[in-house]
């Protein structure tokens, strides 16, 4: 939760004892939570000033809103990143990057020792390799955002003029289909009451054979296999069953 007050308090009373601040910068894993850029500056400028290190988990944000993540989006630079999921392009890699200071403390170069069983596995390190090559193709963000603008920006068109407590918070190519008209940008102003609606789109939309995620506080992704008649499908059907929850 973005309280500034509170960050710097709780830096100060344990000046020396913090050893870093971990966020997600778009939090993404319990509803897509956007969050104001002046807080992630406010957390980049204390966390020097107290000498903790900053780390951005962009295990979800990473190379869904830019090639750079959030800290490419928003301009902050954190000491420390953290990936998973696009990073091997659908095989298991997870990876974390930070300045050569920080990497030299790693094994075998430094004291820390890391190691994995899979780790630089050559078929995931492929995989991963290939995805990241596609992403830095020119254009290649521009249109995945543009389709996400157009798809959200579509679905919110029809409930605004329905008038349904609907809306479709998005950022880069991802994002979340939530039943109120407020901005959420704390998990807990997300009101549970709500996700009855969304089990009833669910159902609904699996039925017209649009898949999403099996809860209300996953967040939903478009990729860029996804053409623009699947996404033309896939509005029309999120419409249709939307109609369907509010006005059975
Ligand atoms: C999936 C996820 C993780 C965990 O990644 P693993 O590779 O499964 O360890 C961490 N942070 C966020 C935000 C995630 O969505």
């Amino acid at each position: 939760m973005a309280d500034p007050e509170a960050l710097e308090m709780a830096l100060k009373k344990h000046a020396g004892e913090v050893a870093c601040v971990i966020i997600e910068p778009i939090p993404a894993n319990n509803g897509l939570l956007l969050q104001n850029t002046g807080f992630l500056q406010f957390l980049r400028e204390k966390t020097r000033e107290y000498g903790v290190l900053l780390i951005f988990d962009e295990v979800i944000s990473g190379f869904r809103v830019g090639f750079e993540g959030a800290a490419g989006l928003y301009g902050v630079e954190p000491d420390i990143l953290t990936f998973g999921k696009i990073i091997g392009g659908g095989m298991p890699v997870g990876a974390y990057a930070a300045s050569r200071e920080i990497m030299e403390n790693v094994a075998p170069v430094g004291p820390v020792y890391q190691a994995g069983t899979l780790s630089a596995n050559p078929v995931a390190m492929a995989a991963g390799f290939a995805t990241l090559t596609e992403l830095l193709k020119p254009g290649f963000y521009e249109s995945l955002e543009a389709k996400t603008a157009a798809f959200t920006a579509r679905l919110q068109d029809f409930c605004d003029q329905k008038g349904y407590e609907v809306t479709f918070p998005h950022v880069g190519s991802i994002f979340w289909p939530t039943f109120t008209r407020k901005v959420i940008h704390r998990s807990d102003e997300i009101d549970g009451s709500r996700m009855d609606y969304f089990k009833k789109m669910h159902l609904e939309c699996l039925r017209r054979g649009v898949y999403f995620g099996p809860s209300g506080y996953e967040v939903g992704f478009i990729s860029s296999a996804h053409t623009d008649s699947d996404l033309d499908f896939a509005a029309g059907m999120i419409c249709e069953s939307l109609q369907q929850v509010f006005e059975p």
